[in-house]
Order: structure tokens, then C-alpha cells, then sequence
């Protein structure tokens, strides 16, 4: 199964690494010709304002919307969770979003002191996963749609971590920086349910 990595910035690699230790055979997504005979596609984690610029600079931008928007599944996580969010706050003024996700996040809203922890989550259908989180986005608001398969208090509450609704999923951790394959493997397993 072809899965397509967003290769323009961020932790490619990584993604890479998981979804071949999954046996599905990632593709590197630089151009919009990358786009086709896809399964599925991640946005890594990296920088939301780097990854938006470099999608609109080669023009995968709109390809990728119109992929999104016929139903291609996507995964994005944390800043690609950023970019397939409704609404990001605390984003530059110039800073766009795919709108495919129904959910307001707060760019590294999980504090600067805090920045960086991990911690680990209670994933619906898996139990316990370690949850990486590197200026992460906080999901502050969601809509109905959106199915919450974790959770994580930081203190303020609980606050949706990993999310679905229907093909677009997304998380604000990173499950690409563990050894732990098994939130890949959902996603992965997803698409061979379609
Ligand atoms: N804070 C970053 C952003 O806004 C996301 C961090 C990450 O992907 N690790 O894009």
C-alpha cells in the first residue's frame, strides 16, 4: 500500500521508518505528480509556517486540497495537525489552514516552559502509547464530528490529543519519534478498510 509522507519540511524520515516498518510503502510527496495512486498521506511534525510556505511555493497547496477534499485520507501530526486544522490561533496573521479538520487549535499551546514533555496516553483501542510532544498544538475546541481517541491533562483538563473525523485524522504528539508503531498502524489499518 502506497502511503505518501508530505517531504517538504519536518520529520520525514521518521514517518518514513514506521510506515515501512508497517510494510506499506511509503512515498516522498514534493511535487503534485507525488499526489497519485495514493492510500493515504501524513503531514509531519515540523514548523506550520515553513510547511505552509514550502506547499504553496511548489504548488501542492491546491493538488493537496483537492485530494483532501475528494476523500484521499490524511494524518497530520502536531504542525501537520496545525495545517488540516479549522482555526489556529496564535498563528502568523498570514498563516492558512486546510480547514479539513472541525478544530481550533493554539500553536504551542501547551505552554513555552513546558514546551516539550512526554507522558503517556490511554489510545482508544490500543491502551497505553507513548505520547512525544514538541511545541505542541493544544486542541482547544472541537466539533461533534470529530471523534477524540485520546486525551491528556496537562494540568487545565483534559484535552483532546489524537483525533479522527472520518479520513482526516490528526495528533499534537509526535507517534513517529517512538519505537511504538501502533498509532501508524491504525491509521494504516484505516485504509485498508476503505
Ligand atoms: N509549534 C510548531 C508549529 O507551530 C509545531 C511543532 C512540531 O511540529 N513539533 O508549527
Amino acid at each position: 500500500m502506497r502511503v505518501g509522507v508530505l517531504a517538504l519540511q519536518g520529520d520525514v524520515r521518521e514517518h518514513t521508518a514506521t510506515l515501512r516498518a508497517l510494510g506499506a510503502e511509503p512515498v516522498a510527496v514534493r511535487r503534485a505528480e507525488h499526489l497519485e495512486d495514493l492510500s493515504g498521506v501524513i503531514l509531519p511534525g515540523g514548523e506550520s509556517t515553513a510547511i505552509a510556505h514550502l506547499l504553496a511555493t511548489s504548488g501542492l497547496r491546491e493538488p493537496l486540497a483537492k485530494e483532501i477534499e475528494s476523500g484521499l485520507p490524511v494524518f497530520g501530526t502536531c504542525a501537520g495537525l496545525i495545517l488540516l486544522s479549522r482555526q489556529v490561533l496564535d498563528g502568523r496573521a498570514d498563516q492558512w489552514s486546510y480547514a479539513a479538520l472541525d478544530v481550533a487549535v493554539r500553536r504551542n499551546g501547551y505552554g513555552r516552559q513546558v514546551a516539550s514533555f512526554e507522558t503517556t496516553l490511554d489510545v482508544e483501542g490500543l491502551g497505553e502509547v507513548p505520547g512525544v510532544f514538541i511545541r505542541a498544538p493544544k486542541i482547544e475546541s472541537w466539533g461533534e464530528s470529530v471523534d477524540v481517541l485520546a486525551t491528556h491533562d496537562h494540568g487545565d483538563g483534559d484535552f483532546p490529543v489524537l483525533v479522527r473525523q472520518g479520513s482526516v485524522w490528526g495528533c499534537a504528539f509526535h507517534p513517529e519519534l517512538t519505537s511504538d508503531t501502533r498509532v501508524h498502524e491504525l491509521f494504516v489499518t484505516s485504509l485498508a478498510d476503505r
